[in-house]
């Protein structure tokens, strides 16, 4: 990644720290690791292709910089940007719909190069789960010859993210062909013998969806769930996001796709509504404490029963108390008035 590229993804969860992960590559490679290899249909280095029942694939990438095979510190430092979150492939006989835009064209490409190997055609449709740049600015991407895919947003999130593309220089800051996401109520996208339904949400940003399918029943959640990282808070409304980990933990026999991190099952959902608790918990007390955000940060520490969650940057941490202050000063600021 060129250093222009590098500063204009830190504004996002994309963002450059995924790189200090080189000085944790044994929690790297856990994080990363795929459940079952004999799923895996396409490996590069930045991610890898799952299969998840016929004609449904899930895409983890694994952003983060490798260390050499000697152990020795990662020629790049700053891992491999090409994609970033996690995304998908869904076929119907009618259609084709990718999940996410990713970080750079060449991710969009290839999602689209795959769904071509794999199912025959192109994307048709093409949903971002929310505005930050490492799930939309890809999405240039897309158009491969004569095709054009839908690419289903809702108005906050085509709006953010074309005044953050635009903001970081870039060449495709609109985006073509857009379709609306329904704000308020469900959307469903038909792709012929397979319905996809989008549902709005909010908590890592004020305008997230999920992607959701019943047979089988999948769901991609977008960063609304880190699985086995500590979330990105930096845009986040943490109780709506403590609400939805609640939903996600008492949804059974279902496979949830994360933004980040591999492809989970109850257990890791239920994990991560424990730490979102905890994180709640932690916050809370120092604010009442009257203890600054960033000094307290300082302090967090995991308990050992989630001592397996991975802190990929110090920042990160700060993000979360910061935007569990903004949230707990309106909610004193309410009882006040
Ligand atoms: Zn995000």
């Amino acid at each position: 990644m060129h250093r222009r590229q590098f500063i204009q993804a830190s504004g996002s969860c994309s963002a450059y720290v995924f790189g200090l992960a080189a000085f944790a590559p044994l929690m790297t490679r856990r994080v990363f690791a795929a459940q079952d290899d004999s799923n895996v249909v396409a490996t590069e280095l930045w991610g890898r292709l799952e299969k998840i029942q016929d004609g449904v694939w899930a895409l983890i990438s694994t952003p983060f910089a490798k260390p050499n095979p000697d152990g020795s510190p990662p020629d790049n430092p700053f891992g491999d940007y090409t994609t970033v979150c996690n995304g998908g492939i869904i076929a119907g006989d009618k259609g084709v719909l990718v999940v996410e835009a990713f970080m750079q064209d060449a991710g969009a490409r290839w999602m689209s190069d795959r769904a071509k190997q794999l199912t025959g055609k192109r994307p048709t449709d093409v949903v971002c789960t929310h505005y930050h740049r490492d799930h939309t600015a890809g999405h240039a991407g897309f158009a491969v010859d004569k095709n054009r895919p839908n690419i289903w947003l809702t108005d906050a999130t085509q709006k953010a993210a074309e005044t953050s593309m635009l903001e970081s220089g870039s060449v495709d800051a609109k985006f073509t062909q857009v379709k609306r996401l329904n704000s308020a109520n469900p959307t469903e996208i038909d792709l012929g013998n397979r319905k996809v339904k989008v549902m709005p949400r909010s908590g890592h940003t004020s305008s997230d969806v999920t992607i959701e399918l019943v047979d089988p029943k999948v769901i991609w959640c977008g960063d609304l769930f880190f699985n086995g990282m500590f979330p990105n808070y930096s845009d986040a409304i943490p109780s709506n996001l403590n609400d939805y980990a609640s939903e996600l933990a008492n949804t059974k026999d279902t496979t949830f796709v994360p933004g980040h991190g591999p492809v989970a099952g109850l257990d890791a959902v239920q994990s991560y509504q424990k730490f979102l608790a905890f994180v709640q918990d932690s916050t809370t007390d120092a604010f009442k404490a009257g203890k600054p955000a960033e000094e307290a940060a300082k302090e967090f520490k995991l308990p050992d029963k989630l001592k397996e969650w991975f802190i990929w940057n110090p920042d990160v941490v700060k993000r979360g108390y910061v935007a569990w202050y903004r949230e707990l000063e309106a909610d004193k600021k309410d009882k006040r008035n």
